[in-house]
């Protein structure tokens, strides 16, 4: 039996040229540029603070190099000296010659994300999650939020959906792709974690690595009777031998549809009780975490894949491999095919052995219209949402990429409402050019 609701008279909450909803990586990213790009702007976000996986799922590692240079700089730049001056973050030893080049404090990174917001006089609303859009004619003229004061609305003249989910794009009715094309299952989630009570001496004092090596293959078979939860191996292997007290831990899987509440809620608690059973058997099995203790978890479960919404133009497996150039490039993209098992052993797949890698010293561009509609023309997305495949998802979803996305499409809206067209017919050379002069790197573009 349905529910109906008799016609409302809604009060508008705030308004202002251009509102982002989600307020992750990619949707900071598109707020800050907007507003700086002299657009009022809202950002809406359903938990405490922003940061989306970053921070309120602890996964802290940027990657911005092609393995021989930085290629990613910008608005992720703007952060790292930020971050590096609260001494929240620090560079991979292998700078710029590995991927993952800068590893940071999650808490460090909440304060930069906000102050980046306060300082561009972005709105901010956390606690204030999305509901259903108002749409008129092809376009979104407000959405509406539940708060504790009543339904209300939150108008504006361009929306950016940059909720990982897709949210506000579906709900307007944009076709979207969910999954594997086989079988329909996304990535693999994982619950990060920090802990305290290592003891490195004891370690070592056991027998350093070969003693943890053992330990792990104890691990595996009590694994493969089903008396200890899957886990991802290698990470876990590696921080056995290598961790220490407030490290994070990125290791434990769990699946499920992350579209179901109530789904997503048994995973949860799954991940938090497989976590205990981590440790009790790690504290008689491994030496030196004897007395280890949780410290800490992500607040949320990491969420790799989602809904992608349909775009203009859509990421693929070959674009990412093959290092494609675009004419309407916003950015670069450098990470691998990266695809944590749908199925939930923990561990990652990469296409064909390693062939998922691109070439050290090539990247691919990431395209405006990826994250662009002619279907909503007031309508963008960015970030985990945007136009791809499941493998090009893969590469494109990692926080700098989505972050590229972000100060792309933010800078879009906001020039294109003060030439008064909509983002795709806003001439690209001119966004190019304004995003070079904010300090993206943007290079080999091809002509349209
Ligand atoms: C375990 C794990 C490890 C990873 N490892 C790495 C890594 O090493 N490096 C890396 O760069 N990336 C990594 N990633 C991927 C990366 O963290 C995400 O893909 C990235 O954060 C996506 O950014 P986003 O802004 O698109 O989405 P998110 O970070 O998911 O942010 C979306 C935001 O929107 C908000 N939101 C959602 N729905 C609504 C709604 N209806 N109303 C209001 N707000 C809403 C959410 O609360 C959230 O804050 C990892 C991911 C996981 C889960």
């Amino acid at each position: 039996m349905d529910i109906h609701i008799p016609a409302q008279r809604i009060p508008i909450l705030a308004e202002a040229d251009i509102v982002v909803c989600g307020g992750g990586p990619a949707g900071i990213a598109a707020a800050v540029s907007a507003a700086r790009a002299g657009a009022s702007t809202i950002l809406i976000e359903r938990w405490a603070t922003v940061g989306g996986m970053a921070t309120n799922a602890l996964v802290n590692a940027w990657h911005r190099s092609d393995r021989e240079k930085v290629v990613i700089d910008g608005l992720v730049e703007e952060c790292c000296v930020r971050a590096e001056a609260g001494g929240w973050i620090r560079r991979d030893p292998g700078y710029p010659r590995v991927h993952e080049t800068h590893w940071f404090e999650p808490e460090g990174m909440t304060v930069v994300f906000h102050r980046l917001l306060d300082e561009a006089k972005v709105r901010t609303f956390c606690h204030l999650a999305l509901g259903e859009p108002v749409v008129e004619d092809g376009r979104i003229r407000a959405v509406l939020v539940d708060t504790k004061r009543g339904r209300r609305a939150i108008a504006g003249r361009i929306f950016i959906d940059a909720t990982g989910d897709g949210d506000l794009a579906v709900k307007a009715g944009m076709p979207f792709g969910y999954g594997r094309e086989e079988d329909g299952l996304v990535q693999g989630c994982t619950l990060v974690f920090g802990l305290h009570g290592i003891d490195p001496a004891a370690r070592a004092a056991a027998g350093g690595d070969a003693a943890v090596n053992a330990a792990v293959e104890v691990l595996k078979t009590m694994r493969d009777r089903g008396e200890f939860p899957p886990f991802n191996v290698g990470n876990c292997g590696h921080l056995l031998r290598n961790a220490r007290d407030h490290d994070l831990w990125n290791m434990l899987p769990v699946i499920g549809d992350i579209l179901d509440e109530e789904e997503i809620t048994r995973m949860n608690v799954l991940a938090r009780e497989r976590l205990v059973r981590y440790l009790e058997v790690w504290r008689r099995e491994v030496p030196g975490f004897a007395s280890a203790q949780i410290e800490r978890t992500g607040h949320a479960l990491g969420v790799r894949e989602s809904r992608r919404v349909q775009g203009l133009k859509t990421l693929d497996r070959d674009m990412v491999l093959q290092a494609r150039k675009q004419p309407d490039a916003i950015g670069h993209g450098v990470w691998m095919i990266d695809i944590h098992d749908p199925k939930g052993s923990g561990y990652t797949t990469y296409l064909n052995g390693n062939k998922g890698w691109l070439v050290a010293g090539t990247s691919y561009h990431i395209p405006l219209s990826m994250c662009l509609t002619d279907r909503i023309a007031n309508l963008g997305f960015v970030g985990r949402c945007a136009s791809t495949t499941h493998e090009g998802l893969s590469s494109v979803r990692v926080q700098t990429h989505c972050m590229v996305m972000g100060q792309g499409v933010g800078t879009c809206a906001a020039l294109a409402l003060q030439r008064g067209c909509d983002m795709t017919d806003f001439p690209v050379a001119e966004l190019q050019r304004r995003l070079r002069a904010d300090g993206v790197h943007l290079q080999d573009v091809p002509d349209a």
